[in-house]
């Protein structure tokens, strides 16, 4: 029978008001409800279960809450022991529910501390490693072929004056390099200052700051106003190379090119100089590698041609020469004991060559694609 039924059984067998109330403070009744919410609680198995379990068993309409409300009815001898049966009660049912709250929460926090654990035997994947630019990975393989040999590594401003990019290096005034549609002034327009065209100011700048033997190279961006388009660039990298020692000439340059071809493009790669003309070397001449597509195959067979040389056999790959003895005197050098060589290779060209790059563009834009297929 529900304790409302009950009520209602008790009130139509004509008790009184006290008597009613004294009849729902019996001690069996009491320990029921006790009974009753520590069964509840305990098969609390989540807090919501468990806040479910409190407001049935302690909140507003719960039995013990509805007695506490009645001991104001009672007369007064007996409020004190109905007081103290409730009280007593009210405090082993919250004391069920604390300890049964803790057991929950642990296991709650147990549970979501394994939902939640990081394996750290998992692969990782998703973040993408760096990688340094093909063209600084270029200038590091160059530079270390000549740190090999003893040389330094010399690195000089790109913003130049225009004394050291052209004049010092036997640039002639009215040189057609000097125009404005080849070079890239700097304001203010008297300044004489520019965007260095090529990184032989570095030359001119170690033979000035520096005591001889000099055996440097110097890589860098140079600038020209250029077209942007698949083969032309107005930004591009260079490696300068300058010797200047007692007795050096033309074959100890080949033999230097030479080991930075083979260094380059392998064991088996030959190169040529061919005669040409540089204000700032005498004799001069541009530097060629042996195709390492076609090693010149393609020239005499037009059924096979060769993208890579134009079935010309050879790539030009720089210029060099014997440094001009007019050089070496702006630098207040004595020519009558020293002389040295000096070349210039285009670093983007390297790149395209060794790692068959097709569009000097993709060196600036930016797609990380293309460094990631890049030299390594
Ligand atoms: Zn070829």
């Amino acid at each position: 029978m529900s304790d409302h039924n009950d009520l209602v059984a008790r009130t139509l067998s004509g008790e009184t008001s006290s008597e009613r109330v004294e009849g729902r403070l019996d001690e069996g009744r009491v320990a029921q409800w006790v009974a009753q919410a520590r069964e509840a609680i305990a098969a609390a198995a989540t807090s919501e279960q468990w806040r479910a379990a409190k407001a049935a068993h302690t909140g507003e309409g719960s039995p013990l809450a509805q007695a506490n409300r009645t001991i104001g009815e009672l007369a007064a001898a007996q409020r004190k022991a109905a007081g103290q049966l409730i009280g007593a009660a009210r405090a082993q049912v919250n004391d069920l529910l604390a300890k049964r709250r803790e057991l929950i929460e642990a296991a709650e926090l147990t549970h979501r501390l394994a939902a939640e654990a990081v394996d750290v035997t998992l692969p990782v994947g998703g973040d993408p490693v760096g990688a340094l630019h093909p063209i600084t990975d270029m200038i590091y393989r160059m530079c270390d072929v000549f740190t090999a040999m003893g040389w330094e590594v010399v690195e000089t401003p790109e913003a130049e004056a225009e004394w050291l990019n052209f004049d010092a290096l036997n640039f002639t005034p009215d040189h057609p390099a000097r125009f404005m549609t080849d070079t890239l002034f700097l304001d203010p327009p008297g300044a004489h200052r520019l965007l260095r065209t090529h990184t032989s100011p570095g030359q001119m700048r170690t033979l000035l700051t520096r005591d001889l033997p000099v055996y440097v190279v110097v890589p860098g961006r140079t600038y020209r106003a250029d077209e942007f388009d698949a083969t032309h660039l107005p930004v591009f990298n260079q490696l300068e190379g300058l010797a200047v020692d007692v007795g050096l000439g033309l074959a100890d340059l080949a033999g230097t090119l030479d080991h930075l071809a083979k260094a380059m493009f392998g064991a088996d790669v030959a190169t040529r100089l061919r005669p040409h003309y540089f204000p700032f070397t005498e004799p001069s001449a541009e530097v060629d590698v042996r195709c390492f597509v076609c090693h010149g195959a393609s020239v005499d067979d037009p059924e096979r041609p060769c993208r890579t040389c134009r079935s010309e056999g050879w790539i030009e790959w720089g210029g060099c020469g014997v440094v001009n003895p007019r050089v070496l005197a702006s630098a207040g050098i004595d020519t009558d004991v020293y002389s040295g060589f000096a070349f210039g290779m285009g670093i983007d060209r390297t790149v395209m060559f060794a790692d068959n790059a097709a569009d000097l563009r993709d060196f600036v834009e930016g797609d990380v694609r293309f460094a990631r297929g890049g030299v390594r």
